[in-house]
């Protein structure tokens, strides 16, 4: 199997925000026989490929296969599109000695030291107006119209030490030297106006912007182990998700979902905790009591990336769950649910990275550091499902470039894969 990594990175690099992410994600599902479906029309759905979108940032793909779903159960894999970012705020604009600022709020757990001195990018949604009819339009400013610069270690002689960052005084990012004329909607529509010429003007009532490190994401490493970018949470896992869908077989009922917000609790229309999956789930088996028991015969994988142990804090770990890079996908588990893993769906996932000759891990987190969690737990919640959480070990997970292995992406290819491609009910193979 060719490695998936240099498409990867590609994927990547042109995905800085959710809504960009989608809409990659939806042109290589159309490349590849999908179908686009709308939530507003009627569907009559028959055996093929699939997929539907909300809010622009979170994607159902599925494959109908020629089985009814009660003979296959249903085998899906969750991931998310978001990633922790700084979100430009409404009024943005500040004015201190001559320098233009855009003031951002915190999305999600930022790890805030990375995001100084780095070349950012400008990416996302704006909403406009034309008349009265208003459209959204995705835009990228591709080219590098921020910086955050450090303090001198002149002036903090400290900073080694005890540096602390306060986001609403520290992190603003500057974007230019300005007259007063700036505005940030005159910013935007003359970028805009750069990207798409004068067809699409109109008033600018709403964006969702936010920044992203224009440094792209590369293969790295003596041997080329590791992968290094931004949002490897968890688009890596969203991509490895999209490619597993795509190689599924034709005769199980087969599902991606990927959501975003789960950087931020996960609680909204697009979001794991909201009802998209929920709602495809029903319009593809609308019968209560058929639905019922098809869903106790399907499986989740949830991907999301995990903590490898880092050969620096490995104090940070507990010394027997210290996954490793390169040394396959990790199955997490956490008894308080942070993590869905049970004994019966991690025996699952292993029995298929065993019949893969795939190496795989466990994690579980030191017992007096509170664990972190995922969509994995939610969606089993929303929908019932059986349901584990897998994820490729990292370093710097929510860092402005984080790092993963370059084999461990091949190797979750394979097993989800694997998963997806089978026909039997997937508890069949672990619990009976
Ligand atoms: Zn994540």
């Amino acid at each position: 199997m060719n490695s998936i990594n240099q498409e990867f990175l590609n994927f990547l690099q042109h995905s800085p925000t959710p809504f960009h992410a989608v809409t990659n994600m939806a042109s290589k599902l159309i490349d590849n026989n999908f179908q686009k479906l709308e939530e507003r029309d009627s569907w009559d759905i028959q055996p093929g490929r699939y997929y539907v979108t909300r809010n622009q940032s979170s994607i159902v793909a599925f494959v109908l296969g020629e089985k009814i779903p009660l003979e296959t159960g249903i085998r899906l894999v969750g991931a998310h599109t978001d990633s922790p970012c700084l979100r430009v705020k409404p009024n943005p604009v500040i004015r201190k000695h001559s320098y233009l600022q855009l003031g951002v709020e915190v999305y999600g757990g930022v790890l805030l030291n990375p995001w100084y001195d780095r070349d950012l990018g400008l990416a996302g949604r704006v909403t406009l107006a034309k008349g009265s009819a208003i459209h959204n339009l995705l835009i990228n400013f591709n080219s590098s119209v921020g910086v955050i610069p450090s303090l001198a270690i002149h002036l903090d002689r400290g900073v080694n030490d005890s540096r602390s960052i306060n986001p609403q005084q520290h992190i603003p990012p500057i974007l230019m030297q300005a007259d007063d004329e700036e505005t940030i909607e005159s910013i935007l529509l003359d970028q805009i106006h750069k990207e798409y010429g004068d067809s699409e003007n109109g008033r600018i009532l709403g964006y969702e912007l936010s920044f992203y490190d224009r440094n792209p994401p590369a293969i790295i490493g003596l041997q080329d182990e590791f992968i290094a970018g931004a949002r490897l949470d968890n688009l890596l896992s969203c991509y490895i998700g999209l490619q597993s869908l795509i190689d599924a077989g034709d005769q199980s009922l087969c599902i991606l979902v990927c959501n975003d917000h789960e950087e931020v609790g996960s609680t909204s229309a697009s979001g794991a905790l909201g009802p998209f999956l929920k709602s495809v789930i029903e319009r593809l088996i609308p019968d209560t009591e058929t639905r019922h028991r098809v869903i106790d015969r399907s499986l989740l994988i949830s991907t999301d990336n995990a903590h490898g142990i880092h050969p620096n804090y490995d104090d940070r770990h507990d010394a027997n769950h210290g996954p490793i890079l390169n040394q396959g996908p990790v199955i997490k588990i956490n008894a308080n649910q942070r993590y869905a893993t049970n004994s019966e769906t991690e025996a699952f996932f292993a029995n298929i990275c065993e019949q893969q000759e795939i190496p795989f891990q466990k994690f579980i987190n030191r017992s007096d550091l509170m664990c972190g969690s995922t969509i994995g737990p939610l969606t089993a919640s929303e929908i019932g499902v059986k349901t584990l959480d897998v994820g490729v070990p990292t370093f710097a997970m929510h860092s402005i470039r984080e790092l993963a292995g370059t084999r461990d992406s091949d190797y979750l290819l394979r097993a989800l894969t694997a998963f997806f491609s089978a026909t039997e009910v997937p508890g069949a193979l672990s619990w009976v």
